[in-house]
């Protein structure tokens, strides 16, 4: 019997079957189903060439047909589809040179990276097994399908994939893998940045994040990445209260607290992070810093953005174990006057009304600002009267 979380995905492969070709629900899906834990993506394999399933399917997305990969909405849900492939050489460190589309299953199986990623599952929830994958669940361990020298050698993202899995999952690594991540560590130098960055992110966001941090630690993987390399007592720097951090914008302002002499536009550029997750980590830190002034208090919960909280609260337990909670920010939010200048109960029009001697000008913005800051701050209450009689008693406000 097929699984309760791949009913929905339950009619894809059926499609495909019905145009007989053979298809799998294949790699973290059939993992994360034998741990018990929450599915990522479903994710397909097929023998059907991906022309052939963009014309099975009405709504496919071409991601990356020239290595066989379609994505299949179906029902609001996307399936990442990929036909049954060999992979050629990575000289470019970020996709094979070459891809040859394959009728069976089993060698596209042995391209994967580790034994519990090699795992497959037909219709009727029968699981392909060729590399002790199941095993090595049980046993908690990752290593390489095939020789891990041969493996990392192909590409050295695996490398930093088991470590990634270590955290995510709490496995170790087994010592063969090991020994064969520690005798290529180097070639991690020359992986595309933003492939790295994707698998730290996921790293750092780990359950088991600290384990993964042993590793890194011991393999000296710091030498090898961007920054730390520079930095090598960075790693080593990370406090031993070390929290899952959900997105990379911690991280760095982790990192940065560790080390203020880096700046947080370093990192930006030399991970190649996008704009946001710049934003994000600016935010962190400014409310950091007021929180070491002020404690939390309404300013700091007003300016951050409410999507950072959590992220806060966790940048701060990190660096002081255990002082701050979400409730304990949701209750300083909950106190707000305002949570954006649009609230405020006086604009730009009611100002000038008040002052209609005075020309528009930057005295306007000004004023404005200092009035949404004195509310925020909860000094002037939110209405009419009480911001008159405040710009009232502070006339510098309008100078
Ligand atoms: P997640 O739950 O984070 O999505 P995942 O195992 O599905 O984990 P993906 O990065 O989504 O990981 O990759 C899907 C599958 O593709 C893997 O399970 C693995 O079988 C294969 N794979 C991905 N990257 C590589 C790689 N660099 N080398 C070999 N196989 C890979
Ligand atoms: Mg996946």
């Amino acid at each position: 019997m097929l699984p309760k979380p791949f009913a929905a995905a339950k009619p894809v492969l059926e499609q495909i079957e019905k145009h007989n070709y053979k298809a799998y629900f294949v790699g973290g899906c059939v993992r994360d189903l034998l741990l018990d834990r929450a599915l990522g993506d479903i994710d397909i394999a097929t023998s059907a060439p991906p022309e052939t399933i963009q014309k099975i399917f009405p709504k496919v997305i071409p991601v990356g047909i020239e290595h066989g990969t379609v994505i299949v909405r179906h029902e609001g849900e996307s399936y990442e589809v990929t036909t049954f492939r060999l992979d050629g050489d990575y000289s470019d460190k970020r996709h094979p040179d070459s891809v040859q589309f394959i009728d069976e299953i089993d060698k596209d199986l042995e391209r994967r990276d580790f034994t519990i990623n090699a795992l497959a599952m037909d219709l009727d929830g029968d699981i392909i097994d060729l590399f002790g994958g199941r095993a090595d669940i049980e046993k908690k361990v990752i290593q390489t399908v095939g020789d891990g020298y041969k493996r990392f050698t192909e590409d050295a993202l695996r490398i930093i994939r088991a470590l990634r899995f270590t955290s995510q999952l709490g496995f170790t690594i087994h010592p063969k893998t090991l020994e064969d991540m520690r005798a290529l560590r180097g070639e991690i130098e020359s992986l595309a940045v933003e492939r790295i960055t994707n698998e730290f992110t996921k790293l750092f966001a780990g359950v088991h994040v600290n384990r993964a941090i042993e590793y890194l630690k011991e393999l000296k993987i710091g030498n090898y990445l961007p920054v730390f390399h520079k930095h090598t007592d960075l790693i080593d720097a990370i406090p031993s209260t070390m929290l899952p951090l959900c997105s990379f914008g911690e991280v760095i302002s982790l990192f940065h607290l560790i080390k203020p002499e880096v700046s947080i536009e370093v990192w930006v550029r030399q991970w190649k992070v996008s704009n946001k997750i710049k934003m994000e980590a600016q935010q962190l830190l400014k409310a950091y810093e007021r929180y070491q002034k002020n404690g939390l208090d309404l300013m700091l919960v007003y300016q951050l953005d409410p999507g950072y909280y959590d992220g806060f609260v966790r940048l701060v337990n990190v660096m002081h174990p255990k002082s701050l909670t979400t409730d304990e920010m949701a209750s300083v939010a909950g106190k707000l006057e305002i949570r954006s200048r649009t609230e405020l109960a006086i604009n730009g029009h009611d100002l000038i009304e008040m002052y209609p001697e005075r020309k528009k000008g930057p005295w306007l913005h000004r004023l404005i600002q200092q009035i949404e800051a004195e509310v925020a701050a909860g000094n002037v209450k939110n209405n009419l009267k009480d911001i008159k009689d405040w710009i009232k008693w502070n006339p510098h406000a309008i100078d």
